[in-house]
């Protein structure tokens, strides 16, 4: 580049647990990023973090757009938020708050979206054509990315893996189904089934001490892995023979677990996807630490293309 200031989006990712901010350029290149823990207050104290935040990271840049990832449920049409875990924020107008702080176009999408877009620009997808991102955590999350483009749906809420409904007879869901994929694999879903057979009875652990007792051979603990890796190859391979997926990248707190996850997620996805044209279908962990700030950046630079 000829000249000395380049290019830039602001990337934005709130979820439950922390927020972050990034400065982007076009091929993906992290200029300068921040992070805080999401303070817990009214909506105008989360949005007072979040505007210092992102003044931090502006600095004296003026980025040419901004794209905002966060936890759902969000109304992309109107640029509303209600993350399930930020009690503050219902029907919080966050487009409209940010753009007060920046004058540029502001485009908003599910984090699961930008964690599958991002993976997908700079990550483990970036040879892909067609993905599915899911993340594995106190919930399931994910997004698709058909043909070089995120698929969103009618409403933006496309790619909701976690309810898909794998178990005719199972448990009741929190989304008021029953037998959704997130009762068997997410981590609190897992610790529980395993509780409920013996492990650590009465204890308070997560899905981190389910992982380390998995890993050491306590065959509860991968009884539990077994259960949740099923549910999400059923997910998966639902997924694939719909829409014809060569891809699949997890992340997510659960998917830290390695091969305890991924070894039976991978031997099932292989049992289940029997149509050959799934039958190469490849799940692979995530790369990237900020997948869902890059995707955000990306949904930006998309934006005014
Ligand atoms: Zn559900």
């Amino acid at each position: 580049m000829s000249d000395d200031t380049v290019s830039t989006v602001l990337g934005i990712d709130i979820g439950g647990t922390k927020m972050a901010a990034a400065l982007v350029s076009a091929d993906g290149t992290i200029v300068v990023e921040d992070r805080i823990a999401t303070p817990v207050g009214d909506a105008d104290q989360v949005f007072a973090a979040l505007g210092e935040l992102v003044g931090r990271v502006l600095g004296n840049a003026s980025p040419v757009a901004v794209g905002i990832g966060s936890a759902g449920p969000l109304d992309a049409t109107h640029g509303l938020v209600s993350p399930v875990n930020i009690a503050g924020w219902r029907s919080f107008p966050i487009v409209e708050r940010v753009r007060a702080l920046v004058d540029v176009p502001v485009t908003l999408g599910v984090d699961g979206h930008c964690f599958a877009l991002g993976e997908f620009w700079t990550g483990a997808g970036r040879e892909a054509q067609t993905l599915l991102g899911i993340v594995v955590s106190t919930g399931v999350g994910g997004g698709l990315v058909v043909d070089g483009q995120p698929l969103l749906g009618q409403s933006g809420n496309a790619a909701h893996i976690g309810h898909v409904v794998v178990d005719l007879n199972g448990e009741t869901c929190a989304c008021g189904s029953y037998g959704c994929v997130e009762t068997y694999a997410s981590g609190p879903r897992m610790v529980a089934r395993a509780q409920r057979r013996g492990w650590r009875t009465g204890e308070s652990v997560d899905a981190a001490v389910l992982a380390a007792d998995a890993a050491a051979g306590d065959e509860l603990a991968l009884a539990a892995f077994d259960d949740g890796a099923q549910a999400l190859a059923a997910g998966i391979v639902a997924t694939a023979v719909t829409v014809d997926l060569t891809t699949v990248v997890i992340g997510g707190g659960v998917s830290k677990a390695g091969s305890v996850l991924f070894d039976p997620v991978q031997a099932w996805v292989k049992r289940l996807a029997q149509l050959p044209f799934v039958a190469d279908l490849t799940v692979v962990p995530a790369q990237l630490a900020n997948a869902g700030l890059l995707g955000a950046a990306h949904q930006a630079w998309s934006s005014i293309r």
